[in-house]
């Protein structure tokens, strides 16, 4: 038999499915809230303005396109610290912190698996239950047992506290814990600050590795506010690992920007992670790509386009939350013996609405609306002209 012989088909990628579905629909009301990016209210991914004038500025000055260093341009990763751990931060200020430009959220988390694989090779992965669907294989492709804590409650529509901090409070020492900083995907559910001050003395005090996921640093309730948890982490002392992505904060998708940054106990040690997590760089793709991270840096170092990226990041959360609202509201008058105030307590792009699998299937069937099978909506794909079709759809499905 030849190589190819016996590979079988690779199970398709469910969110991609829903797309893909949503595309040969010829429904003109059909709406696809299965995405997982930010629509402005046209239902378009946005150019940011302050993306337009930094790249006007870029071509204002062409410039070859060497190789950029293995860690990635330096006024990019100057930039995402400081937007990260806060310009005042400690840890800068001592060197304990390393930034590398990476390919994405994504390739910031690959990274980081990488590196831990090779230097704590035998600690498992804890990941919320449920979570963004690429940390289970993220993680099991760089070689860990993947286990979920507990972290979704359908009957609150909230977090099961009491059962994540149970689970924290028992792995062994060493486990390796990712959590989402803010904006938790899939369910919208995150922590209260009470919380999060626990969960970061259990995962101090027990010694586990904690992994914080930053994809929608913005998107719940401002820059600062949404870094808190990273900065409250640093300051526990390190280790910690957080990766960060820039794909919906400056909806630049496919420029994939992201980074990973890890913060050491000392600067000593800082220096010789960073030579180690070169070397994980150099031996999957040598160096990061040049435009998307010169635009980022560009932006934040520049006053006056950072000024206007806050405000462009500002409109994009203003809009959402007044999507939440709307939803609530308008469901409230459709369907008044049903409570989806839980809506607007939820965070990030993402609502788990508490929708069934059959409402899911009667809403594509009947109505053309694409949700996921989990109840999973983006609430940033709902705008003023087709949200009253929607929660029409929603309330008589529900009924
Ligand atoms: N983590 C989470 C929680 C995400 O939702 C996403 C993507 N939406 C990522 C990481 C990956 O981000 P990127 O597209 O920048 O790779």
């Amino acid at each position: 038999a030849t190589l190819f012989a016996s590979i079988e088909m690779a199970p398709r990628d469910p969110i991609l499915g829903i797309t893909e579905a949503y595309n040969a629909d010829k429904n003109p009301n059909k709406s696809n809230l299965g995405v997982g990016v930010y629509y402005d209210d046209n239902g378009k991914v946005p150019l940011l303005e302050c993306v337009r004038k930094a790249e006007a500025l870029l071509m204002e000055k062409p410039a070859a396109r060497s190789y950029l260093p293995i860690d990635g341009l330096a006024a990019y990763d100057k930039a995402v610290q400081e937007l990260v751990f806060g310009a005042d931060s400690k840890v800068i200020q001592e060197k304990r912190a390393v930034t590398a430009q990476a390919l994405g959220g994504t390739g910031g988390l690959k990274l980081g698996a990488d590196f831990l694989k090779r230097f704590s090779p035998n600690s498992q992965v804890w990941i919320s239950d449920p979570s963004w669907e690429n940390h289970r294989a993220l993680f099991e492709s760089a070689g860990f047992v993947v286990n979920n804590y507990p972290y979704y409650d359908a009957a609150t529509k909230g977090v099961n506290f009491e059962g994540m901090i149970g689970s924290l409070k028992t792995i062994p020492a060493g486990s390796i814990v990712v959590l989402h900083a803010c904006c938790h995907n899939p369910t919208g559910a995150d922590l209260t600050d009470a919380q999060w001050k626990e969960v970061i003395q259990v995962v101090t005090e027990r010694g586990l590795i904690p992994f914080l996921d930053m994809a929608y640093q913005g998107f719940g309730d401002g820059i600062a506010e949404d870094g808190k948890v990273v900065r409250q982490f640093a300051e526990a002392g390190g280790p910690v690992f957080i990766s960060n992505s820039f794909s919906k904060s400056f909806s630049l998708y496919g420029e994939r920007v992201g980074a990973l940054s890890i913060v050491a106990v000392t600067a000593d040690e800082a220096a010789r992670v960073l030579s180690q997590l070169k070397r994980v760089i150099r031996t999957n793709y040598s160096n990061p790509p040049t435009h998307g991270g010169q635009v980022v840096a560009t932006v934040l170092s520049t006053p006056e386009l950072r000024k206007l990226w806050e405000d462009e990041l500002a409109g994009m959360r203003v809009r959402i939350r007044e999507m939440r609202e709307a939803f609530v509201n308008k469901l409230k008058e459709k369907a008044p013996d049903h409570n989806f105030d839980f809506v607007t307590k939820q965070r990030g792009m993402f609502s788990y609405s508490g929708l069934t699998k059959p409402q899911v299937d009667k809403l594509r069937d009947e109505y053309a609306i694409y949700a996921v099978d989990t109840g999973r909506i983006c609430v940033a794909a709902l705008n003023t002209r087709n949200i009253d079709y929607v929660i029409d759809a929603i309330a008589k499905v529900i009924k």
